[in-house]
C-alpha cells in the first residue's frame, strides 16, 4: 500500500523500503532518568517507510494517516506547523547538522502504531526514517548512533525531553526477547520472553490528563533534589542508581517527605528490575508479574503518576486468575496499561475489562494483542 502510494505519487519505485516498530517496557518505569535499566521490547505495530532519492534538493513528504503532502526545502528546516512534519524534520536536521545530505528525498510513510497512547510512535517514526536516511544515502551510521540521532531529533526539534529508551527499543528489538537497557552505561542485553501460553495485551485508557508533562517535569526535579541532599554525605552519588534503600532511608529525616517517596520507589524499581531479569532467567513468570504489580503500586501510592483509569484497570485485571501481571507504562496519567494473560483466556478477558471499563467510565476501552517482534528492518533488500 505504501510502495503502492509512492509510485503513484512519484511515478516511480522507492529505492528503500523501511519498517520501524512501536514498543512496550515490560518492567523499569521513570528509571531512564534516573540512570537505572529498562525492559522494553518492540512489538507488531509498526510504521512503514518507502523513500527514494530526488534530482533536486526538495523534500517531499506523504503522510499516509494524515492524507497529507509537505514539500521542504532541504535548505530551510524550520519548525512545521503540522506537527507529523517535525518528527521527520527534526530527524533530517540532524544529519544535516553532520553533513549535508547529497539531495532532497520522497518519502511516503504510515502506519498502525496508535497515536499518543504511549507505544512511542513517534520513536517509531524517527528511528524509521533514520534508518531509512541512513541506507539510502548509504551513510553506514551504526544503529546505536541512528537511536542517539533520533532521540536528540526529538529533544531538540519537537522539543519533548524524552529518554533513550523509545528509540533505542524501536531500533534493536528482537522477536521473542526483551532488552535490559542500562541507561547510564548504554550497554544491553537480550532476554528471552517467548511464552506459549502467554500472551502480552495492552489495554488503552484512552484518557490522557494534562496534568502529565508538568508532573514529569515535577518528579524529575524530586529525584534530582533527594540525589543533591544525599551528595552532601557520599560525593560519588551521581544519580538514584547509586544509592542504596539503607542509606536512603538513613537520611529520609532530611528531605521533603514527598522527595523521600518519590526516591524510595526509583530505588525499589532498580532493584526490581534486577531481579525481574533472574525471574526470567528461571522462566518464573509468575514471580516476574508479581513484580509488576508492585510496580504499579509504587508508581500509584509513592510515585503518584497514576490515575483512577489506570488504577481501576490494573486491579480489575489483577483480580483475574489468568493475569500473571498488570500496570500502568509509561510516564502516566493515561495511556496503556500492560498484561501478561494466559492465552486461552484472552478472549474473556478482554471481554470482562470492556464492560467493567465502559461501566465505570462510559469509554470503550481499546485492547491490543501485541508480539514481540524485530526492530527496524530494511523490506526491499
Ligand atoms: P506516542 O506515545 O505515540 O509517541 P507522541 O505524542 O509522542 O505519542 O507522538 C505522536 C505524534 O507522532 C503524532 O501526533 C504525530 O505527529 C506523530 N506520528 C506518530 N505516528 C504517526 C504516523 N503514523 N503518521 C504521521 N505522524 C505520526
Ligand atoms: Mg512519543
Amino acid at each position: 500500500m505504501i510502495s503502492e502510494k509512492y509510485q503513484s505519487l512519484f511515478s516511480h519505485t522507492p529505492d528503500v523500503i523501511v519498517t520501524s516498530p512501536g514498543r512496550i517496557n515490560l518492567i523499569g518505569e521513570h528509571l531512564d532518568y534516573n540512570g537505572g535499566w529498562v525492559l522494553p521490547a518492540a512489538i507488531d505495530k509498526k510504521i512503514t517507510f518507502a523513500i527514494g532519492k530526488r534530482a533536486d534538493n526538495a523534500l517531499h513528504l506523504y503522510s499516509m494517516d494524515y492524507e497529507n503532502l509537505e514539500i521542504v526545502p532541504l535548505s530551510n528546516i524550520v519548525s512545521s506547523a503540522q506537527s507529523w512534519v517535525n518528527y521527520l524534520l527534526g530527524v533530517v536536521e540532524q544529519f544535516q547538522k553532520e553533513q549535508p545530505l547529497s539531495s532532497g528525498f520522497n518519502l511516503v510513510f504510515g502506519g498502525d502504531v496508535p497515536l499518543g497512547a504511549g507505544l512511542s510512535s513517534s520513536a517509531a517514526v524517527e528511528a524509521g526514517l533514520a534508518f531509512a536516511i541512513n541506507e539510502l544515502f548509504d551513510l553506514k551510521k551504526p544503529r546505536m548512533e541512528l537511536v542517539k540521532l533520533a532521540q536528540r531529533a526529538e529533544n531538540q526539534f519537537v522539543g519533548v525531553q524524552c529518554g533513550i529508551m523509545d528509540m533505542f527499543a524501536s531500533m534493536m528489538g528482537q522477536a521473542g526477547k526483551v532488552m535490559r537497557l542500562d541507561c547510564r552505561s548504554l550497554e544491553f542485553q537480550y532476554f528471552p520472553f517467548d511464552f506459549k501460553d502467554i500472551k502480552i495485551v495492552l489495554c488503552d485508557s484512552d484518557v490522557k490528563h494534562s496534568l502529565a508533562d508538568g508532573q514529569y517535569n515535577i518528579r524529575r526535579k524530586q529525584c534530582e533534589e533527594g540525589v543533591s541532599i544525599l551528595q552532601k554525605y557520599d560525593p560519588s552519588v551521581s544519580t538514584l542508581r547509586d544509592v542504596p534503600l539503607s542509606f536512603l532511608k538513613k537520611h529520609r529525616d532530611e528531605m521533603p517527605l514527598l522527595v523521600f517517596q518519590r526516591c524510595q520507589y526509583i530505588v525499589k524499581e532498580i532493584a526490581r528490575v534486577e531481579a525481574a531479569c533472574k525471574d526470567l532467567e528461571r522462566h518464573d513468570l509468575a514471580a516476574f508479574g508479581q513484580k509488576m504489580f508492585e510496580t504499579h503500586l509504587g508508581l500509584s501510592h509513592y510515585y503518584e503518576v497514576s490515575c483512577p483509569e489506570l488504577d481501576f484497570l490494573v486491579k480489575r485485571a489483577k483480580k483475574n486468575e489468568a493475569v500473571f501481571g498488570s500496570r500502568m507504562m509509561g510516564g502516566g496519567f493515561g495511556g496503556c496499561t500492560i498484561n501478561l494473560v494466559k492465552t486461552a483466556a484472552i478472549p474473556q478477558f478482554i471481554e470482562d475489562m470492556k464492560t467493567a471499563y465502559f461501566k465505570k467510565f462510559k469509554i470503550d476501552l481499546k485492547t491490543y494483542v501485541v508480539t514481540i517482534s524485530n526492530g527496524t528492518t530494511r523490506l526491499d533488500a
